[in-house]
């Protein structure tokens, strides 16, 4: 039986998971818990064609745990499974690129905690869960943050008293790095170059929303900062505003820290912009039939997108290719358009054609021949995770 990995995403309510072939990307087996800690938690899972749910007896990732390995084992599956992979959202300045789990890798990620306590926190919960259930097999941890770990200073401090990052670590970190990886390494292979040449300008563009400069298959600057919230307008989250919000907010509406911080993630962005939706499918609906809110939303997501990736050529300084990928990145030909139409003085000339039939799963040009490469990527974060895991955990030499 060839080996497979099992890969991990842990929410504090959620986990999702993938058992993964790392040689050819296959996934054999995923599925996805939710409203763990709740008296409705459920588990779903996709095998093949065929998709079924079920009520958690035990609803939380322990219990949820348990269901995975009994679905394994009645798909006999199980003894596939060679190592688990874990995808953890904060690695802070402790983790520069994934590694095997040890006591002392779980206290870091728990260090790290207060960076991403949303986050962290749950990635724990289903580490622990996973080693009692496959105790023995070889975990990995790969982190979000890692990638970006090569910015430079001039990219990663910010204008604050020194002490703020020296005693609170309080610097710009970036997110979204292993799709990051996992773009550049195929835009290189798209472009026939090797990746060490390559100077990328890539947009992982989701519900969460950034985009990276990669020169040589390192990020050299990237929009999200100390937490996810910083830079592009997202679904949900605001992106840039000025901090002064936050003096003023409490002043005019009462608003204290919290209240702010949770207007700025979970009422704005998109959502907050259109009053109607965070979600840009149903924006470009809306917008198509004249609502104004979501014409607007859509507008400014553009054109901040086409702010930061002129902005990110400075650390580049040329351009063999501009990445769009993520479920908007992927499937919004819309985006894409006005984004291309907004950086026409960087040498993009839109293909229309092409743009259009470059959506659910297909990847390609979408700029035209002689003018500057934008090419849509399909990201797998699960497949980075899968390979790393597997390469830790001696299985595969890459
Ligand atoms: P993700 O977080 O990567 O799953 O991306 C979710 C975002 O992708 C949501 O805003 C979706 O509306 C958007 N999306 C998915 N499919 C489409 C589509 N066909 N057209 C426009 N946006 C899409």
């Amino acid at each position: 039986m060839k080996p497979s990995i099992l890969v991990i995403n842990c929410g504090s309510s959620s986990l999702k998971f993938a058992l993964t072939d790392p040689a050819t990307g296959e996934t054999h087996l995923s599925g996805l818990a939710e409203k763990l800690g709740l008296p409705d938690a459920g588990i779903s899972f996709r095998h093949g064609d065929s998709k079924h749910s079920q009520r958690l007896e035990e609803g939380n990732h322990r219990g949820a745990m348990h269901a995975i390995i009994q679905q394994l084992q009645h798909l006999a599956l199980f003894d596939s499974v060679a190592a688990v992979g874990h995808r953890i959202v904060h690695g802070g300045e402790h983790f520069t690129e994934s590694t095997l789990i040890d006591n002392d890798v779980i206290a870091g990620i728990e260090a790290c905690s207060r960076l991403a306590p949303l986050h962290n926190p749950g990635h724990l919960l289903g580490i622990r869960s996973a080693i009692e259930s496959f105790p023995g097999l070889p975990q990995a941890a790969v982190f979000d943050t890692a990638f970006h770990q090569t910015l430079p200073e001039r990219a990663y401090r910010y204008a604050l008293p020194i002490e703020l990052y020296r005693d609170h670590a309080v610097r710009r970190y970036g997110f979204h790095g292993t799709s990051y990886r996992y773009v550049s390494e195929a835009a290189a292979e798209w472009l026939g170059k090797p990746l060490a040449d390559t100077a990328l300008i890539c947009a992982h563009l989701g519900n969460g929303a950034s985009a990276a400069a990669v020169l040589g298959g390192k990020s050299v600057d990237t929009t999200m900062g100390l937490t996810p919230l910083e830079g592009l307008v997202m679904g949900s989250r605001s992106g840039d505003i000025d901090p002064g919000l936050f003096g003023y907010l409490g002043t005019c509406m009462g608003l204290d820290t919290q209240g702010v911080t949770d207007l700025l993630n979970k009422q704005s962005g998109l959502l907050g912009l259109s009053g109607l939706s965070n979600d840009c499918r149903e924006l470009e609906e809306a917008a198509a039939k004249g609502h104004a809110g979501a014409r607007l939303a859509l507008e400014i997501f553009a054109y901040r997108l086409a702010k930061y990736i002129s902005a990110l050529m400075v650390p580049l300084g040329r351009l063999d290719a501009l990445v769009f990928t993520g479920g908007i990145g992927e499937n919004s030909a819309t985006i894409r358009a006005r984004v291309i139409e907004l950086l026409g003085f960087m040498g993009f000339a839109l293909d229309s054609e092409s743009n259009e039939r470059t959506i659910r799963g297909k990847a390609g040009r979408i700029t035209r021949e002689g003018s500057v490469p934008a090419i849509v990527i399909n990201t797998n974060e699960e497949d980075m995770i899968a390979r790393d895991t597997a390469r830790l955990a001696g299985l595969t030499s890459h």
